[in-house]
């Protein structure tokens, strides 16, 4: 009784990735049972799915899509809910999307297996070879590229683009995947880990129209706010950050080869353009929630102006950590002369889409648990990033790799896909890898977020070292490509 009070509190903790492996399994199987288990005496005859992804977006979708054409799973009745509309995008709309992506090759390569990113590509699609990032308050830059320049470092995609991709290949396997869009899931009923006389054996799932449905294994992919972790009452570690993206669909002055994505870190936040296309970007631009909503308010003109300036200016330097930060420089120069990597500077901006002006709300949250008995989080569910790492859907399709192999290997050697080893397998192997981003994404934020000198030279000697040592650079680009 003892230990079984205890281990919620211990395992309730941000980094339960990190708790002794050996002892995990069996202290995970018996809490969850304990947790969410909930006795039912209806045995309902609703149609029983191997698996239901509840949420059909960009990770969603994918999940249903990677399942679906897995060879080991063929035979198993996999099932996506929507709530919203089917996207069809019988052609590439004339004018570009204001959400976009950065699309790492590691997800690349997932949309590739799945047979979406021929489409993509063929759709719209711009490929990047370097990223520039740099401080506002001082000189000092880092420039990730491909040493050769022959790879892409990443991709820029719309997301309906994305969704749109994968809807194709879903409608071509309706064998494989069912899908059910406009159904809203309104409730889920969780069954007992070990079979009660009077419980459900089953997830089952009611929609909105009532219809009720059971599944052996319940995907949970239903965004930020999942209703599937909140009816589980998994411990969630989140918080707003006191920030919004602006996004817009940026017009160039004039057609340049748009292959860097650039960042530059103000006080008030990151401000990123990303290529789209020779004579097109994509904005996105977090700052305070005050600001953000006076920047939706500026006539067009004035908008351009501040992103302009926002790139440009170097209002927020200073005589002291200007000259530290070129003492430093000289310094590294000296030790290591062919280091480093040039400044190039950014492209202006002329213009701006008409009505792609549009902010959102910024929040970093993350489940401490990703699965509970016959269930499994994947995508923002599970946890939600800030936009500067542009990493937030890249770690869902990393969720999708994952858990789709684990599945693939439980149905081939015969295993019931719902039970618990091999989602808790799911469970550490994605927590490792997106723990340790969200942190690093978490604590660049905050140590961007002043001007206060001595954190302004801080990041000034350490962007400027990182900046000359090419291995490191290396392995954060390898890290974020995954
Ligand atoms: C400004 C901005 C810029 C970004 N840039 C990048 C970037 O460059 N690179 C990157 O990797 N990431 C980026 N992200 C993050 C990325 O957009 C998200 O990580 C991604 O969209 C999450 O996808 P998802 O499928 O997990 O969730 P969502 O997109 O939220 O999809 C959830 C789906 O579930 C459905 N749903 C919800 N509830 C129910 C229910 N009860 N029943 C049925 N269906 C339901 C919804 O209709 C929705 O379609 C950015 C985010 C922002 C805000």
């Amino acid at each position: 009784m003892h230990k079984l009070t205890k281990a919620p509190l211990v395992l309730n903790g941000l980094g339960r990735c990190l708790i002794t492996e050996k002892h995990l399994p069996a202290v995970n199987i018996i809490r969850r049972g304990l947790v969410c288990s909930e006795n039912r005496t209806d045995s309902s005859k609703t149609e029983v799915y191997d698996v239901i992804i509840s949420g059909g977006g960009m990770v969603g979708s994918a999940m249903a899509c990677s399942l679906g054409m897995d060879p080991n799973l063929a035979g198993k009745k996999i099932l996506l809910l929507e709530a919203g509309h089917k996207k069809v995008m019988d052609r590439v709309p004339d004018t570009y999307s204001t959400r976009v992506s950065s699309i790492s090759p590691g997800s690349a390569t997932l949309l590739s297996g799945i047979g979406a990113w021929e489409q993509i590509t063929r759709m719209r699609c711009k490929p990047y070879k370097r990223m520039q990032v740099w401080d506002a308050c001082s000189d000092a830059l880092i420039t990730f590229d491909k040493e050769d320049l022959l790879d892409e470092m990443a991709y820029i995609v719309e997301n309906d683009i994305v969704v749109a991709a994968i809807t194709r290949q879903l409608d071509a396997m309706p064998e494989n995947v069912q899908v059910k869009y406009k159904s809203k899931v309104v409730k889920y009923t969780w069954p007992m880990p070990h079979h009660a006389a009077e419980s459900i054996p089953w997830v089952k799932v009611t929609l909105a129209n009532g219809e009720t449905l059971q599944a052996k294994l319940l995907i949970g992919a239903d965004g930020p706010n999942s209703m599937v972790r909140q009816k589980l009452g998994i411990p969630t570690v989140k918080w707003n950050y006191d920030q919004s993206a602006v996004v817009a669909v940026l017009h160039l002055s004039e057609p340049t080869e748009n292959n860097v994505a650039w960042q530059r870190f103000l006080p008030t936040g990151p401000i990123a353009m990303l290529p789209l296309s020779d004579t097109k970007s994509s904005l996105v631009w977090s700052t305070s929630h005050h600001l953000a909503e006076e920047l939706l308010e500026l006539d067009e003109e004035s908008f351009v102006d501040a992103i302009n300036s926002a790139f440009w200016s170097n209002e927020n330097q200073s005589d002291l950590i200007e000259t530290a930060g070129a003492l430093f420089r000289d310094a590294l120069s000296a030790i290591m002369p062919s280091a480093g990597s040039p400044r190039q500077l950014p492209p202006s901006v002329a213009g701006i889409g008409p009505k792609s002006r549009v902010m959102f709300p910024l929040g970093v949250g993350h489940a401490s648990e990703y699965i509970r008995h016959r269930v499994a989080l994947i995508g923002d569910a599970a946890h939600r990033v800030h936009p500067l790492a542009g990493q937030g859907v890249n770690l869902g399709f990393g969720d999708v790799a994952c858990l789709t192999h684990l599945l693939s290997q439980a149905a081939f050697n015969g295993k019931d896909l719902g039970a618990i080893q091999h989602l808790l397998e799911y469970e550490t192997e994605r927590q490792r890898h997106n723990l340790p981003m969200m942190t690093a994404i978490d604590l660049m934020k905050r140590l961007y977020s002043t001007n206060a000198a001595p954190a302004v030279l801080l990041r000034t000697f350490g962007l400027q070292a990182t900046n000359m040592l090419p291995t490191l650079k290396e392995q954060i680009m390898a890290y974020a490509s995954k």
